[in-house]
């Protein structure tokens, strides 16, 4: 038996080399990878000292396979033309979160981890699996390039009983998925591949030789070559920072297709904000797809799902777009900054109340003069100005109270005056809301 699965994979090795190494150069045109950025994760590194689970029969660690196949498939993709991301290069450990974020800030078009699987249950499993993260639906691209990876591996690899093969989501292993999936998944589409069992003893006998190992980063490779012919779609917002989009509530993406075009399948296309459906236009001369946002969230996450005519789908990555509301929330000044706002506003309030303009113009206005006072107290709890800070708001919702009539601005006002006296007593505003306590609440 080992010397039948031997032979098959030696077959196929030879074939594989012949295919990749006959006529020189070996590239003539483009190379297939250029504009393209990888990062490659190897699994794990460094854990002799306590991980005693990832390790085969005969005493090979996972994390050494993971690490070889990796180092062949960089310089495969190097030599293809394609800007390559590594998490680690030697037997060193990184935490997962880190391994995610390597992905994102080197703005990687495709994150793939190598592994290797280990059965505490069955030595005789060797498989291999490739993991997306969550609902398939939502994650067209991973599934595309899993199932490129799968086919690779199943043909090139010659697995005995490939039984239980498969692409599989990572919420198969835990409720909320694989860290750096989940993590990289907002961003760009992923992979956790898994080339078989290392608990396996023959399959283990294999994965220790780097003839094996080079088969496997082929596998790999290939799936990288094919996926990327079909072109990598993207959707960039038309603007420089997408937080730079306060007040505006039209969004424009710019969408290509990564074959030199902008051809999508028009009766594909989906875009949510905030997870709702929402309607678009598209138009297949520029290019450019636009929506309308709804200004009343303070934080917009707009994804979009579309597909190429080479049947290659754009990943839908969350872009998050700060409406005015929210641009101010996150508003970061010095305390007395947003102070002198909210008592700045006050002279455009008398101003409002003189020249006797509609009512929402005033009642915005009050509503930002909180607004601001808030701020100021969030930045520094006990400012010198606080009382003030505190009887000011209690003061503008009594206001709001009596425009209104609504007893929900009431009850933040006597909360508020209650907080100037509780929180700030002895100081000159505590009689002033004690006062209005007393008229609101009897009132
Ligand atoms: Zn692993």
């Amino acid at each position: 038996k080992i010397l039948k699965s031997k032979i098959k994979y030696l077959i196929a090795f030879v074939l594989t080399f012949f295919i990749y190494n006959c006529g020189t150069p070996k590239y003539a045109d483009k190379l297939p990878l250029a504009g393209i950025t990888l990062t490659i994760d190897p699994g794990h590194g460094n854990t002799e000292a306590y991980d005693s689970i990832r390790i085969g029969p005969s005493g090979e660690r996972e994390e050494w396979i993971n690490l070889r196949v990796a180092l062949i498939l960089r310089d495969l993709l190097q030599e293809a033309g394609a800007r390559v991301i590594m998490t680690r290069e030697t037997n060193r450990d990184l935490n997962l979160g880190g391994r995610a974020a390597i992905a994102k800030i080197n703005n990687s078009d495709l994150f793939i981890s190598i592994h290797h699987n280990g059965s505490l249950n069955d030595n005789e499993l060797d498989f291999p699996l490739v993991y997306y993260w969550g609902d398939a639906s939502e994650n067209p691209a991973s599934i595309k390039f899993a199932n490129s990876l799968l086919e690779e591996m199943l043909t090139d690899m010659k697995f005995e009983n490939t039984e239980g093969a498969g692409v599989y989501s990572d919420f198969l292993i835990y409720s909320e998925g694989t860290s750096v999936l989940r993590n990289t998944f907002p961003i760009l589409p992923g992979i956790i591949g898994e080339a078989g069992y290392f608990s396996n003893s023959i399959s283990e006998a294999r994965m220790k030789d780097k003839n094996f190992n080079r088969l496997e980063a082929q596998s790999y490779f290939k799936a990288i070559i094919r996926y990327a012919a079909n072109g990598l779609p993207k959707a960039i917002p038309m603007v420089t920072k997408t937080e730079d989009l306060i007040g505006d509530s039209l969004i424009i993406f710019k969408l290509t297709d990564g074959l030199g075009g902008h051809e999508f399948e028009a009766s594909v296309f989906r875009v949510s904000a905030n997870d709702t459906v929402i309607d678009f236009e598209w138009n297949d001369s520029s290019g450019e797809l636009s929506l309308i946002y709804d200004n009343s969230y303070e934080v917009i996450e707009i994804k979009i799902y579309g597909r190429n005519l080479s049947g290659n789908s754009l990943h839908p990555r969350k872009w998050k777009f700060f409406s005015e509301i929210g641009k101010a929330k996150r508003w970061q000044g010095k305390w007395h900054e947003a102070f002198d706002r909210a008592e700045s506003l006050s002279k455009d309030v008398n101003l409002i109340i003189e020249s006797e303009k509609d009512s929402s113009e005033y009642m915005s206005q009050l509503l930002d003069m909180i607004h601001w006072y808030k701020r100021s107290i969030e930045l520094q709890a006990h400012h010198p100005k606080s009382a003030a800070a505190e009887l000011g708001i209690a003061d503008l919702y009594k206001l709001l109270y009596y425009e209104t009539q609504n007893v929900k601005f009431k009850e933040e006002a006597l909360f508020h005056y209650r907080r100037t006296f509780e929180y700030c007593p002895g100081s000159i505003k505590e009689s002033n809301a004690k006062t209005g306590y007393d008229e609101l609440s009897s009132g």
